[in-house]
């Protein structure tokens, strides 16, 4: 892990960092964020001396500047643990932000304790002065509840400016597993599902199921409609996947023509069933080639291997055997589904 500070130091170097960040002309974003938490915590002594050498150029630094300084000397800052950082650090502001407002009722509950003493005080008796004293304390306990709030106001704000970071950091960290061109799962999408998904699986479940999906001739395809054609199949490869891969199923670009579907918790029945019905469906879908003459592009197919998970398989290995169960379907003569056949050790389920 990239930064190992203490919970108390962090909230200290967040704080640092809020207050240098909103100096600067660029968004509070997480680039901007973990640029000036490294900055402030000391631990990149070449960024500090860029970062130093550009407020000196340019006065501060906007948003150009910031993501150059980030991408050069930030770079292999991982989302996941921005993500770490940003809990944290949120936790400690509520936990301070908790404190202060017991401290608020506590002062509360001691300045009512006071006030109804200074009354019982005030009735016509003697003690005018232990009176007038008491008013004094009651004075001093009201001026520390109003320092109080003042500073429950401020945890507040800050505790809204982090719960903001959290959002972005959350935010880039979802973009961080997307494929644009289809916005399907990518492939460190995929690897994270995939590795979730065998975790959970106990002797009881069915499944789980994984399908790779390759496009048949598709350098063919490249090569005779062009390559922007050819994003438009992808495109719409992927919508016909996130049409019909819902719930705990994940559907991925898994690379270039490649696509892939994680099924934690389907038999092999439903998985090959999908599988057929994911291959009809591209095969009957058209494709509309924008400002050609024959605009509607159809007969596109896939290949599709499905393997059904063995007690005790790795991730490796489960992808490897639905893979080699693609290279069947096509070596067989492509545009259909064919299931891995499981080892005769590994029994029938
Ligand atoms: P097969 O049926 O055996 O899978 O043949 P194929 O032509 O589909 O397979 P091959 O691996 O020979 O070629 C894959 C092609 O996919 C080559 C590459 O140009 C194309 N491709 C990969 N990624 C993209 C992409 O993002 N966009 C486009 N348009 N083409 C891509
Ligand atoms: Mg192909
Ligand atoms: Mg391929």
């Amino acid at each position: 892990m990239k930064y190992r500070h203490s919970t108390a130091q962090s909230a200290d170097y967040l704080r640092l960092a809020l207050k240098r960040m909103s100096q600067q002309d660029a968004g509070l974003h997480p680039a901007s964020y973990a640029l000036w938490y490294e900055y402030v915590a000391g631990t990149n002594p070449v960024l500090k001396a860029a970062v130093d050498a550009q407020i000196e150029r340019d006065g501060q630094l906007n948003e150009a500047t910031t993501h150059a300084l980030y991408a050069r000397h930030v770079a292999d800052f991982d989302t996941q643990t921005a993500s770490r950082i940003g809990d944290s650090v949120n936790q400690i502001v509520e936990q301070i932000s908790e404190s202060a407002t017991t401290a608020d009722e506590q002062a509360s509950r001691f300045g009512g304790s006071l006030a109804s003493w200074s009354d019982a005080l005030n009735l016509p008796t003697s003690h005018g002065s232990l009176a007038s004293s008491v008013e004094d304390i009651l004075r001093g306990t009201r001026e520390m509840q109003a320092a109080i709030g003042v500073l429950q106001t401020r945890l507040e704000e800050s505790r809204r400016e982090v719960q903001q970071l959290r959002q972005e950091v959350a935010r880039a960290r979802e973009e961080a597993l997307i494929d644009a061109l289809t916005g399907l799962t990518n492939r460190k999408g995929f690897d994270l599902a995939l590795d979730a998904c065998l975790k959970e699986v106990t002797p009881e479940t069915h499944g789980p199921c994984l399908l790779m999906i390759d496009l048949d001739h598709f350098k063919r395809l490249n090569d005779t409609l062009g390559h922007v054609f050819g994003d438009q199949v992808l495109s719409s490869v992927g919508q016909i996947l996130r049409a019909n891969v819902k719930g705990k199923d994940t559907a991925t670009r898994y690379g270039g023509e490649e696509f892939a579907v994680i099924l934690p918790q389907t038999p092999r029945g439903g998985a090959i069933g999908l599988a057929e019905a994911l291959r009809a469906t591209v095969f009957a879908s058209r494709v509309r080639r924008s400002g050609k003459k024959e605009a509607m592009i159809g007969n596109i197919s896939v290949s599709i291997g499905v393997a059904d998970h063995i007690a005790g398989e790795s991730a490796t290995e489960f992808v490897s055997r639905a893979d080699r169960a693609l290279y069947t379907a096509k070596a067989q003569g492509r545009n259909r589904v064919v299931l891995a056949p499981r080892p005769q050790s590994a029994g029938v389920q």
